[in-house]
C-alpha cells in the first residue's frame, strides 16, 4: 500500500497528519530510497508512531529506516515527560545495540603480514556465536546486579580499561536508575553467562583502515588520520536486554489497556512516563543498557589483549583507545527546546544515534567544539563512517541521526542471494578477512544484504543533520 507523502526538498518527506495521528511524519531519505520505501511497512509504522500520546514535533525516520517490532528501525520519537509515554517496542529488543569505535597509533600496511594471526586471536579472545562465552569470566548473581548498576564502570574496576575509556562514553557508559530488583530471573539468567559476548548476526567485531578524511580539522580532534588502523565493536546486550525487553511488553499491553491508550498496533504497547509502568520499564531498560556498556568495555579489553599477543607491543604504546561509544538503541530523558520553549523529553531512538551538536554539556570535553562522535558502520564488504553532531540537527531531529546503513534485503533474501557463492573467498579477493561462527550468519550479511552506507550518509551530510568526517574500510571482519 502507498502512504501519502509530500516532497519537502531532496531529502525530507512530510507524512501528513491525518485520521489519529498527532503530529506529522518526517522521514529523511533519497528519491531512489523513498521510491523503495513506499514498497514496505516502514512508513505506516512512522504514522503509527504519530498517533501516540504526548508526542512532541514530528515523528522521525532517519535514512536507515526499514521495518521493525512497532517502531521501526531507524525511528526517532520524542514525548513529553508529563504527558508522554515510554514504550519497549520504541527502544527494541537489543537495548543500548550499540557501536565503539577505536583508534590506534598503528598503519595498516604495519599488518598486512599479521592480519590472518590478528583476526584468529580476536576469534579467540572475543566470544561470538551462539552459546558462546569466556570459561574465565562467569559472573556471580551479586556480581551482574553490580554490572546492571554501574555499566562499563564495573569492568573498569575489574582492570578492564580505564578512567579515559569511561569519558569517550555515551552517558560514561553507565544510565543512572537502573534497578536489578525489577528483572525477571529468567532475563538475569540470560545474562550471567552472556557478558562479555559479540553475539551473532549483525553484531561484529571489525579491523578496519581510515580510508579517507573529509574534514581534517574534525578528524584531527578524534584523533583520526588517513592509512590509520581502527577497531569497531558493534553489539548489545545481550538475552539480557531482550528479556527485558520482552518481559515488559507484556506488562505494557496490559499497562496501555488500563490507562485508556489506543494501539493502532499492538506492538506500540506502552505506559505513561509518570506511571509505575513507564517508570519500571526505564529502571530495568537501564540495567540493560549498563550490561551492554560492560560488554563492549570487556570485549575492548580483549581486544587490546588481541593485539598485545600478535603485535608484541603494549596497548598504550599502540595508542589503542576509545574514540567515543554510542547506543543506538535507547529511551532517555533530555532537555530541548521546542518552539523556543525547554521542555524535558523522553527521546527514543531505535535504531538511531544520538548526534549532540558541538557546544553540548554532554559531549566530552575533548570533542566538544566539533560535536559528539556519530558511529554509523554500512557492511562487512564496504564502508563504514565517522560523523560528528551538528546544531542544526540538535534543532530538527532532537540531535539524532542515522545508525547503519540500514537493511535492504529480508534474512531470507539474502541468504538466496547468496547460495552458491564463496562470500568468504570474494572478500578475501578484496583483502577482507573473514572469521565467522556460523556459515548462515555470513550468507545473511552479504555486503547486498544492506543499503549502500555512502548513499545513507549523504542524505545526513546533505540534510544537515550530521556531520561527515572520515570513512573506513574493513581489513578483518569477525561476525558471530
Ligand atoms: P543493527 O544494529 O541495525 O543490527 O545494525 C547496524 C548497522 O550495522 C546495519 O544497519 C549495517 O549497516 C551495519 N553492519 C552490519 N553488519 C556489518 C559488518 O559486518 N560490518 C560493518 N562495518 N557494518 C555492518
Ligand atoms: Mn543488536
Ligand atoms: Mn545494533
Amino acid at each position: 500500500m502507498t502512504v501519502k507523502v509530500q516532497q519537502l526538498d531532496a531529502c525530507r518527506w512530510r507524512l501528513p497528519r491525518e485520521g489519529a495521528m498527532r503530529t506529522d511524519g518526517l522521514v529523511f531519505a533519497n528519491r531512489a530510497m523513498m521510491a523503495a520505501l513506499q514498497k514496505e511497512q516502514a512508513l505506516e509504522q512512522v504514522r503509527n508512531v504519530a498517533t501516540l500520546p504526548g508526542i512532541v514535533g514530528p515523528s522521525l525516520a532517519m535514512p536507515d529506516i526499514h521495518w521493525g517490532y512497532g517502531f521501526p528501525i531507524g525511528g526517532v520519537a520524542a514525548f513529553d515527560a508529563d504527558e508522554g509515554i515510554v514504550s519497549p517496542g520504541g527502544v527494541g529488543y537489543d537495548i543500548n545495540c550499540g557501536v565503539r569505535l577505536l583508534r590506534s597509533n598503528l598503519q595498516a600496511q604495519e599488518l598486512r603480514s599479521c592480519l590472518q594471526q590478528l583476526a584468529d586471536a580476536l576469534f579467540r579472545n572475543v566470544p561470538s556465536g551462539v552459546g558462546s562465552h569466556r570459561r574465565d569470566l562467569r559472573l556471580t548473581l551479586a556480581q551482574e546486579r553490580k554490572v546492571l548498576q554501574q555499566g562499563a564502570r564495573w569492568a573498569v574496576a575489574q582492570g578492564m580499561g580505564n578512567e579515559l575509556d569511561l569519558q569517550h562514553i555515551e552517558d560514561g557508559g553507565c544510565l543512572a536508575g537502573a534497578d536489578p530488583d525489577l528483572l525477571s530471573e529468567r532475563a538475569l539468567e540470560r545474562g550471567r553467562d552472556q557478558l562479555g559476548t559479540l553475539g551473532s548476526g549483525n553484531h561484529f567485531l571489525e579491523i578496519q583502515m581510515v580510508d579517507e578524511i573529509r574534514e581534517p580539522r574534525l578528524a584531527d580532534v578524534l584523533g583520526l588520520f588517513p592509512g590509520q588502523v581502527t577497531v569497531t565493536i558493534h553489539t548489545g546486550s545481550r538475552g539480557l536486554g531482550y528479556q527485558v525487553c520482552d518481559d515488559y511488553l507484556r506488562i505494557m499491553l496490559r499497562a496501555a489497556a488500563r490507562y485508556g491508550i489506543s494501539l493502532p498496533d499492538r506492538q506500540l504497547c506502552c505506559a505513561p512516563l509518570n506511571s509505575p509502568e513507564g517508570r519500571q520499564y526505564l529502571a530495568a531498560m537501564a540495567c540493560a543498557a549498563n550490561f551492554a556498556f560492560a560488554n563492549r568495555q570487556l570485549i575492548t579489553a580483549w581486544v587490546r589483549e588481541s593485539f598485545e599477543q600478535v603485535l608484541h607491543q603494549s596497548a598504550a604504546a599502540m595508542g589503542l583507545s576509545v574514540i567515543y561509544d554510542v547506543c543506538h538503541n535507547i529511551a532517555k530523558y533530555e532537555q530541548h527546546i521546542v518552539a523556543g520553549v525547554p521542555r524535558r523529553l523522553c527521546v527514543h531512538r531505535k535504531g538511531a544515534t544520538r548526534a549532540f551538536p558541538p557546544g553540548h554539556p554532554d559531549v566530552p570535553a575533548c570533542y566538544r567544539a566539533i560535536g559528539q562522535p556519530v558511529l554509523i558502520p554500512g557492511d562487512m564488504g564496504r564502508y563504514s563512517y565517522v560523523l560528528v553532531g551538528t546544531a542544526a540537527g540538535f534543532e530538527e531531529t532532537f540531535g539524532s541521526t542515522c545508525h547503519g546503513a540500514g537493511r535492504l534485503l529480508s534474512r531470507h533474501a539474502a541468504k538466496k542471494l547468496a547460495s552458491g557463492r564463496r562470500i568468504e573467498e570474494e572478500l578475501a579477493a578484496r583483502g577482507i578477512v573473514l572469521r565467522a561462527a556460523g556459515r548462515g550468519t555470513v550468507a545473511e550479511e552479504i555486503s547486498e544484504a544492506y543499503k549502500d552506507v555512502t548513499e545513507v550518509v549523504e542524505v545526513v551530510q546533505q540534510a544537515g543533520i550530521g556531520r561527515i568526517v572520515a570513512r573506513l574500510r574493513p581489513l578483518a571482519v569477525i561476525k558471530g
